[in-house]
């Protein structure tokens, strides 16, 4: 779902907004679409930037979403350029920048690459907004304590506006103050200095250069591009672990390419193609939280193309784990301790909360699904879980709807020759091997 052009429907014969969420300097959920459900819907067409900003074709475009970036990430001159490019053809351009909380004596100011270039037009982000040449910028103030929130000048045909990323939304469900009442009006009305045609290709580019790595295409831009090789390399020393651990190659068709996310804040996967953040856990200064991402990322599309039930997440991590331990990395056996800990204090010997209720808490799950994970391993193994993987590929046709926690103890039970119904019940699971059709 990440990767498609977001339609909102459009009235005819009305202003169109042809908006650009730059993702580019740094990724979030809430750029790639949020933020044009909550301000844009109904007037107009959301891409994303994918790609290099200095090579984003904005010709079609009249409004330019920009977060404050991450400094692993500097706006090149290519990309300053191009913004201003888009200034002065009518464009308009929106910088969301992070107010800085003032400590002590020391006064400071925000120093994100975005800050860089709306210092290019007067405008700097402390705890509130300072602004050069006040009489160029309309001010939209705090009613309550009289700060500028937002401001917007003129640059040639076009229109910079600057304010502080708190006025727009955080949450997933939309539910905190967004201010759209005023937001929206504004961003249509400024937008209209620039004409776009609905008729004519408008497009979100993706990550520009490939790189063949092994059995992987790795994909990037010009500001992830010092991250690409290294994260592709890790994966070619991760993937031989994991086919160790899961007894199986990736299911047909998946894991073909690796996109090198500006961001810190982690990955996703959606079969084919797995998004890993650059410097997630301070990578690669740390490697450790690296290659259980990695190994995480990959491992949701090893268990395709059943999802498992439950424990498809914990699962995931679980994997990385593994890679982790077994490229000798002490924090692995550590984050495997500290989970079944916390689900520990839930649930002392794990035999009292059924995981699969609607009120299991999180981290009983997690701990929970450890300690089987762990248990199948201790009593089966070495290579329990790569027992159970071969055998649920070889039981559990691709067709199959519905793969369920029944199904799951089922394939367990196959793959150890034992049957696990009773075991899985005492540990609290809600497991019968008469709803499953692959246990006889
Ligand atoms: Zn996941």
């Amino acid at each position: 779902m990440f990767l498609s052009a977001l339609l909102l429907a459009v009235p005819q014969a009305q202003h169109m907004v042809h908006s650009v969420s730059d993702i580019s300097q740094e990724f979030s959920f809430y750029m790639d679409g949020r933020f044009a459900r909550q301000y844009l819907d109904g007037y107009g067409r959301d891409v994303r930037n994918w790609g290099s900003l200095s090579k984003l074709d904005l010709s079609n475009a009249n409004l330019l979403l920009l977060t404050e970036g991450d400094s692993r990430i500097p706006y090149s001159d290519g990309a300053i350029d191009n913004v201003n490019c888009f200034l002065q053809e009518g464009g308009t351009v929106l910088m969301m920048l992070k107010p800085v909380v003032q400590k002590g004596k020391e006064f400071s100011f925000n120093k994100s690459p975005g800050s860089v270039l709306a210092k290019k037009y007067g405008a700097r982000m402390a705890d509130v907004l300072h602004l050069d040449q006040q009489h160029v910028w309309t001010i939209k103030h705090d009613d309550k304590l009289d700060n500028p929130l937002l401001a917007w000048r003129k640059v040639g045909e076009g229109n910079f506006l600057v304010g502080s990323r708190k006025l727009f939304g955080h949450r997933p469900d939309a539910s905190d103050p967004i201010n759209a009442e005023w937001i929206t009006p504004l961003l249509l009305k400024l937008t209209k200095d620039k004409k776009v045609d609905p008729k004519t290709a408008f497009k979100g580019p993706w990550a520009e250069h490939e790189m063949r790595l092994g059995p992987l295409v790795v994909e990037y831009h010009d500001g992830t591009e010092p991250f690409a090789r290294a994260i592709g390399e890790e994966y070619q020393k991760i993937r031989p672990h994991l086919v160790e651990v899961t007894g199986v190659e990736p299911s047909e068709g998946m894991i073909k390419r690796l996109l090198i996310l500006p961001t810190g804040g982690g990955g996703f996967s959606s079969g084919a193609r797995i998004a890993i953040g650059a410097w997630w856990g301070n990578y690669p200064k740390q490697r450790y939280g690296m290659v259980e991402l990695i190994g995480h990322e990959a491992g949701h599309s090893w268990v395709l193309p059943h999802a498992e039930p439950l424990w498809n997440e914990p699962i995931a991590t679980w994997l990385g784990i593994q890679v982790g331990k077994r490229m000798g990395m002490p924090k692995a056996e550590e984050t495997l301790n500290r989970q079944l800990g916390k689900g520990r204090k839930l649930d002392p010997d794990f035999t009292k909360i059924n995981p699969l209720s609607q009120d299991a808490p999180r981290d009983l799950i997690w701990g929970k699904s450890y300690f089987v994970f762990e248990e199948m391993e201790r009593r089966f193994g070495p290579g329990a879980m790569a027992k159970y993987f071969r055998t649920k590929r070889a039981t559990v046709s691709a067709t199959h709807s519905s793969y369920t926690m029944d199904d799951c103890v089922a394939i367990w039970s196959l793959a150890t020759g034992e049957d696990l119904f009773p075991w899985f019940r005492s540990l609290a699971f809600d497991v019968q091997a008469e709803r499953t059709k692959f246990y006889p």
